[in-house]
């Protein structure tokens, strides 16, 4: 173990996090820095938190440097660690025929039994925003449906047995129905919101799959009977969701429903750059958004650093909440409350938030909203 958790107590010990920071590519060279940043002067102002940094190389720059995308010296640092940042994967521009040059993050999910992908949506009114109030969540099952890359224990799940004919296999488990459903009903119950879980399904087609999926999550909705449960076909959510994002609070769907449904709900409050996300799985915890690498915009120092901010923000909460340890908790909290005033008044934003602001720039003024902040005015008790 590279750290050890301890509850802190009247300053004598302190509550230790051991935490990766994988960059990707592209883009993640300029938001995850910015992110770390923006953790570390939030718990800073919380004696009781430590973390322990540990970089660590992926991606392409990785590949250059040592002539792997995933090192293994990487995935043996990650079993020891709390948890993670992986910034966004250029993989299309990776080389095609060199196995080394593999897409490292479905490898990822899948090695660390990240079960469930949580993507929230938010819309803030000082955003020209297409829906305001808008405040869900979507929980993505993420390593099976219909995803090739991951849903198989060897070989892929797509195959052409003829130079006409392709075929794709769809994956679905109790075992991952169940633990997404119950991550979306915990945080349903967790949220000041609506109380509702809303379940996501085409099992008027899919019988077997859709209707394993949709029974697994009528199953655990049973012992969750303060929180409202309702289940909706793909076709009419998507719909519902571009027309009512607001009737909406915590949504559950199989993988590919659920990857296009995000960034639709992206889409709603301002783009990709407003689309945080965390995988989780029952032990390791990886903050990673819902964003790609973004070539287009990578090395201009514009991206928008708030999804990969807020990624880190829910690593540190859900982290906080494991170990029932208030301090972190308040720190992320902190942390939401300083985005928010950055939000609010639009001084310091990256371009595609209508402002002139670098990444470094808007990360900043987050910090420095924090610094304004009485120490435990993100307090959630
Ligand atoms: P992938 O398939 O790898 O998820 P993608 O096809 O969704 O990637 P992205 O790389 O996410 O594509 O980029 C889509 C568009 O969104 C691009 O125009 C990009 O510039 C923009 N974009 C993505 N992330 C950000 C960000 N953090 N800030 C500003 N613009 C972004």
């Amino acid at each position: 173990m590279l750290s050890k958790y301890h509850k802190w107590r009247e300053g004598e010990e302190v509550a230790k996090y051991s935490i990766g920071i994988l960059q990707g590519d592209d883009i993640g060279l300029e938001v995850v820095p910015v992110a770390v940043k923006v953790l570390q002067e939030a718990v800073d102002r919380y004696p009781g938190v430590k973390i322990d940094w540990l970089d660590l190389p992926i991606g392409y720059p990785s590949y250059l440097e040592c002539g792997e995308t995933m090192p293994q010296r990487t995935l043996d640092a990650l079993y020891d660690l709390d948890g993670w940042f992986l910034g966004p994967i250029g993989h299309m521009a990776y080389p095609r025929d060199d196995p080394k040059a593999m897409n490292p993050h479905p490898f990822l999910r899948r090695e660390f039994d990240l079960v469930s992908n949580i993507r929230p949506t938010k819309s803030f009114s000082s955003l020209p925003c297409l829906h305001q109030s808008v405040d869900l969540v979507i929980i993505r099952e993420n390593n099976e449906g219909f995803q090739p890359d991951r849903n198989m224990f060897r070989g892929t799940a797509e195959y052409m047995p003829t130079p006409d004919l392709a075929m794709s296999v769809r994956v679905i488990t109790r075992r991952n129905s169940e633990f997404a459903a119950r991550t979306a009903f915990e945080l349903a119950r967790q949220r000041n919101s609506l109380k509702k879980v809303t379940a996501i399904h085409k099992n008027t087609v899919f019988k077997l799959g859709c209707g394993l999926f949709i029974d697994t999550c009528q199953e655990v909705a049973k012992e969750y009977p303060d929180i409202e449960f309702e289940t909706m076909v793909v076709d009419t959510f998507a719909m519902a969701l571009v027309m009512r994002p607001q009737k909406y609070d915590v949504v559950v769907s199989t993988n590919m429903f659920g990857d296009i449904l995000t960034d639709e709900a992206a889409g709603l409050v301002g783009g990709l750059g407003m689309a945080p996300g965390l995988c989780v799985g029952p032990r390791y915890v990886m903050a990673q958004a819902t964003h790609g690498s973004a070539p287009d915009i990578a090395g201009r120092h514009i991206a928008n650093p708030y999804a990969m901010i807020m990624s880190g923000q829910m690593m540190l909460s859900w982290l906080g909440n494991k170990k029932g340890d208030g301090e972190a908790i308040q720190a992320a909290r902190d942390i939401e409350l300083g985005v928010g005033k950055v939000l609010d008044e639009l001084a310091a934003v990256t371009p595609d938030l209508g402002g002139k602001a670098s990444t470094g720039e808007m990360g900043e003024a987050v910090c420095a909203a924090m610094r304004n902040l009485p120490p435990g005015a993100g307090s959630i008790y």
